[in-house]
This record gives structure tokens, C-alpha cells and sequence, in this order.
């Protein structure tokens, strides 16, 4: 098993947990790019959002509402926030097992760069 985020969810490479379920993880991204920067990432290996099938609705959708429960949580939800999905190597994907990007805790450019 070759997958950082596999080995993350394993428990093998330690993480800053925040939230897990049967189905989902997340946790504080090491390189935090605002005062909130954690990733959403399901236990099960998808590589990228080109791989998601239509099974996978639910799933995709349990990930958007645990980033709100977050933002939530963390007070950022009413001043704003953003979620991210990069796909692929021109978007800067890095991690080839999908994650859901939680920014907020600062305003956001926009378009990102
Ligand atoms: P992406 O570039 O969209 O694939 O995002 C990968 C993210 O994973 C980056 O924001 C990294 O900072 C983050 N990351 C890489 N390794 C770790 C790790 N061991 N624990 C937490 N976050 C990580
Ligand atoms: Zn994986």
C-alpha cells in the first residue's frame, strides 16, 4: 500500500485527526495554507475525481457536508470558506487519493491561482 492518505487512514503515518466515521476521515493539513486548512478524505482509495462512479454519490456528498460541519464548527461558516478538490497534475494534485480541501480563518483570493 503505497497511498500517503491509504497509510494515513490506516493509522501508520500519524495525522491531526478532527472528525472520523465508517466511511470518512478528516484531518489538519501539514502545510496549512490558512488559519483552517484541513482534508476530507474517505477511507476507501479513490485516486482521483475521474474515478468517482455513481455509487459514489453519497459519499462525495457526506464530504461536502462534513467540510460544513467543520467550518461549523470551527466558527468560519457565516464570515465564509472555501472547499477544494484539485484533480490531476495541472491543478496541483499531489495526493492521488481523492481529498476535499478545507480553507477558511482568512479571505480568500479569487480565481486561485
Ligand atoms: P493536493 O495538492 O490537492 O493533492 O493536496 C495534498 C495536500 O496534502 C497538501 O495540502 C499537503 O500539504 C497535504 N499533505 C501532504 N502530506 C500530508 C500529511 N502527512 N499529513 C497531512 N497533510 C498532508
Ligand atoms: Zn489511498
Amino acid at each position: 500500500m503505497a497511498c500517503l492518505f491509504c497509510k494515513i487512514v490506516a493509522g501508520e503515518i500519524p495525522s491531526k485527526r478532527i472528525y472520523e466515521d465508517a466511511d470518512l476521515i478528516a484531518f489538519e493539513d501539514i502545510n496549512p495554507e490558512a488559519p483552517l486548512h484541513c482534508l476530507v478524505v474517505p477511507r476507501r482509495h479513490i485516486a482521483t475525481l475521474n474515478d468517482l462512479q455513481p455509487g459514489d454519490d453519497a459519499l462525495v456528498g457526506s464530504m461536502a457536508r462534513c467540510a460544513a460541519a467543520i467550518a461549523k464548527q470551527r466558527g468560519v461558516d457565516q464570515g465564509g470558506y472555501r472547499t477544494v478538490f484539485n484533480c490531476n497534475s495541472e491543478a496541483g494534485q499531489t495526493v492521488f487519493h481523492i481529498h476535499l480541501h478545507l480553507l477558511g480563518g482568512r479571505r480568500l483570493g479569487w480565481p486561485p491561482g
